[in-house]
């Protein structure tokens, strides 16, 4: 598919049309990654953030939320309850926090190793090289990034800089790969000033990227927000942050990367609670990361608002999710479900 063909999908809303796309997307998800969903539980470790990003509620300036760091202790309790529901991945999620440092989150990492089967997997913003590679060495197996957008200026004019310290996300994921990470990446949908023609090119760097996850869910705009408050005239071309296009580049990127891991998002979740997850599941996704953040963090963790299951316990965020996915026809993923395992997983 080229360019301009996954443009004109992008924008497609003839019903009969997407239909033959999303059944398209629906076969080749059933052919590469089988019936399985994976489920990864999601534990926000620190809601600091050095960061001043114009989208995310977590951004340095918002000085209107608590922070909270969790402890070690808490962090394992976490994991293991995690693996007590049932899911074979633990992943970490925090504010691109230095508070954490390379020591901290080298030992988490080599007590859930010890103590647990889990896969682990880190997103915890663009940390330095020597960080990555120590905690790669503590046995982290996968790290996501999301590069947000491929438009150069528009990531830019949303996620400023940290100092003199320009990042280019793009050549960090091509690090995280050389140091042997399952890499994850993906994007915002619907950012102001994000053009079908970009969110194009972002789908077609999915595949060129060789990508082991993939995740992308709609933009929801926080109050608290430089982007949410004070949103920039819309622009020509500009992609709507709806479930319709949501769905559309979930299908594209199952055809274009059709053995990579693909979530059904929180954020598709909550913009249509009721459907949201089964949606993602039935446009190519194969993957959901509940909740596992401990309930009196959860509220603070708003990386924009009304986010699904902010009042829930784990088991019970838990046992929801997998009660869904057999109503949806599909068969909960056993073991880690890397990349490369995820078919034979779907066979046991
Ligand atoms: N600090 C880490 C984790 C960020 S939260 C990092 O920067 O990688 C994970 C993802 O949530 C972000 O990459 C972004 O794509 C998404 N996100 C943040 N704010 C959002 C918003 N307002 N609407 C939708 N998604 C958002």
């Amino acid at each position: 598919m080229n360019k301009k063909q996954v443009e004109v999908w992008l924008r497609e809303r003839d019903p009969v049309k997407l239909q033959e796309l999303w059944n398209r997307a629906d076969a080749v998800r059933r052919k590469y990654v089988g019936e399985a969903v994976h489920l990864r539980g999601l534990l926000e470790i620190s809601n600091y953030c050095a960061r001043q990003c114009a989208y995310c509620g977590l951004f340095a300036g918002n000085t209107s939320i608590p922070r909270y760091r969790m402890t070690i202790d808490e962090i394992l309790t976490g994991a293991k309850r995690a693996m007590e529901c049932g899911f074979g991945t633990v992943v970490m999620q925090s504010g691109e926090d230095y508070g954490m440092d390379k020591a901290f989150i080298t030992e988490v990492i080599c007590r859930i190793k010890t103590e647990t089967p889990l896969a682990v997997t880190l997103s915890l913003g663009e940390r330095k090289d020597d960080e990555l590679l120590e905690w790669r060495n503590a046995g982290a197996d996968r790290y996501l990034l999301r590069f947000e957008t491929s438009d150069a200026a528009l990531f830019d004019a949303i996620h400023p800089p940290l100092g003199r310290r320009r990042v280019d996300r793009i050549a960090f994921l091509k690090k995280l790969q050389s140091m042997g990470y399952e890499t994850g990446s993906g994007v915002m949908i619907g950012i102001p000033g994000q053009t079908y023609a970009t969110l194009a090119n972002d789908i077609l760097l999915f595949q060129s990227l060789d990508l082991d996850m993939i995740g992308m869910g709609p933009y929801i705009p926080h109050p608290g927000t430089r982007l949410g408050s004070t949103p920039p005239a819309a622009c020509e071309d500009q992609v709507a942050a709806d479930e319709t296009t949501v769905c559309n580049a979930l299908a594209l990127t199952r055809i274009l990367c059709p053995d990579t891991n693909i979530p059904a998002t929180t954020a598709l979740a909550t913009i249509d609670k009721a459907h949201g997850y089964e949606e993602g599941l039935a446009r190519g996704a194969n993957v959901i990361m509940p909740n596992v953040t401990p309930k009196q963090y959860r509220a603070l963790y708003q990386i924009y608002p009304s986010k699904v299951c902010i009042d829930e316990t784990p088991e019970y965020t838990a046992k929801l999710v997998q009660e869904r996915i057999i109503a949806a026809h599909r068969t909960i993923g056993k073991g880690p479900g890397g990349r490369f395992d995820a078919h034979t997983e779907t066979e046991e």
